[in-house]
């Protein structure tokens, strides 16, 4: 068995295995997609330390680091089901395998909940955006729509409002479902207009980048267009989760996994790191901090439980 197994592949996959490697106990990571969500990004400007770098070369030098170190990487496999009945951890990939671990961390992820409306696949990373956070710099000066009035979108709005020209907050239901807190400091802005019961229907471009978008107005059935260079999607960010039920990992109302402080789950041996858990804001280094902590409270609870 592994001293510490892995489940995923992104930054905090990644940074846990080299902390675990690092204390020489024997560490396996399985994968579906190594490299995880930095392989669908462009441009990554809040790395700290590399001012500027992209996804795909990020992905390629988190790959390179964890492979020099004495770590068993399975690509491409992924897991279906966990069971922690005592003893060993079993992990059952797909495959039909099944992968053993004194301890497990479960970094799988998450995927941003997409409007599956015409345009928005062809302007991923165009224009079409699912993170203020990392995209919201890139459209200073610009027009842009946050689709979504939840607290997330409502957030969205509120700090891009700072950074851009104007933001139109659009959300399809009659009201916002955003705290009200952060609904009073929206109106408050001069550079923000709400919609609601506005339906996104389209995302426009000129081929190579967002060019708008067309709602229709859900009480009218009236089509509008809005000129726009950038639309944020905040609809829901949803953990890979979906294969720990019937597991006993804790999950909590919207589907993370319930860690503490130390990255621990509800499972003795079981812990979490990066987006797919309850810790709050999902970015690289915060999963990369998260992935090092579980990768040290897994071996503080092996120096513990195992036999001399
Ligand atoms: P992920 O990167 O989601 O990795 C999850 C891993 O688990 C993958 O290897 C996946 O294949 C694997 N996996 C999932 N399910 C299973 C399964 N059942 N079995 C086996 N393996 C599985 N953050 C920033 O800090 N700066 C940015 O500029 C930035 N830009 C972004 C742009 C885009 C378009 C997106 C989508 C995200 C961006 N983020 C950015 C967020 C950042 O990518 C995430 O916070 C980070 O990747 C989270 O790392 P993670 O390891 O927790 O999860």
């Amino acid at each position: 068995p592994f001293d510490v197994l892995i489940v995923g592949g992104g930054p905090a996959g990644a940074a846990a295995a080299i902390y675990a490697a690092r204390k020489g106990i024997r560490t396996g990571v399985a994968a579906e997609r190594f490299g995880g969500q930095v392989l669908d990004t462009m441009a990554i400007e809040n790395f700290i330390s590399v001012k500027e770098t992209d996804g795909p070369r990020f992905a390629v030098a988190l790959e390179e680091h964890v492979k020099s170190y004495d770590v068993d990487i399975m690509n491409t496999q992924r897991a279906e089901s966990l069971k922690a009945e005592g003893g060993l951890i079993e992990v059952k990939l797909a495959s039909g395998a099944t992968l053993k671990g004194k301890t497990v961390i479960l970094a799988t992820g998450a995927r941003w909940r997409d409007m599956n409306v015409p345009g928005e696949a062809e302007y991923r990373t165009k224009g079409v955006t699912y993170c203020p956070h990392c995209d919201g710099p890139l459209f200073k000066g610009k027009k842009v729509a946050v689709i979504g009035g939840g607290n997330s979108g409502v957030e969205a709005a509120i700090d891009l409002a700072g950074v851009v020209d104007h933001v139109t907050l659009l959300e399809f239901d009659g009201q916002l479902r955003a705290d009200a807190v952060l609904q009073r400091k929206l109106h408050s802005l001069p550079n923000v207009k709400v919609l609601v019961n506005a339906q996104t229907t389209e995302v426009k471009g000129d081929g190579s980048k967002v060019t708008g978008l067309t709602y229709k107005d859900r009480k009218t059935d009236e089509v509008h267009e809005l000129d726009l260079a950038g639309v944020f999607v905040q609809i829901g960010l949803v953990p890979n989760t979906q294969w720990l039920k019937g597991s006993g990992v804790e999950l909590s109302p919207r589907g993370e996994i319930v860690v503490n402080a130390h990255g621990q789950t509800s499972v003795p041996g079981v812990f979490g790191a990066g987006d797919v858990t309850t810790v709050p804001y999902k970015q690289i280094v915060i999963a990369l901090g998260q992935g090092s902590t579980a990768a040290l409270a897994a071996f503080d609870h092996l120096i513990r439980t195992s036999a001399p």
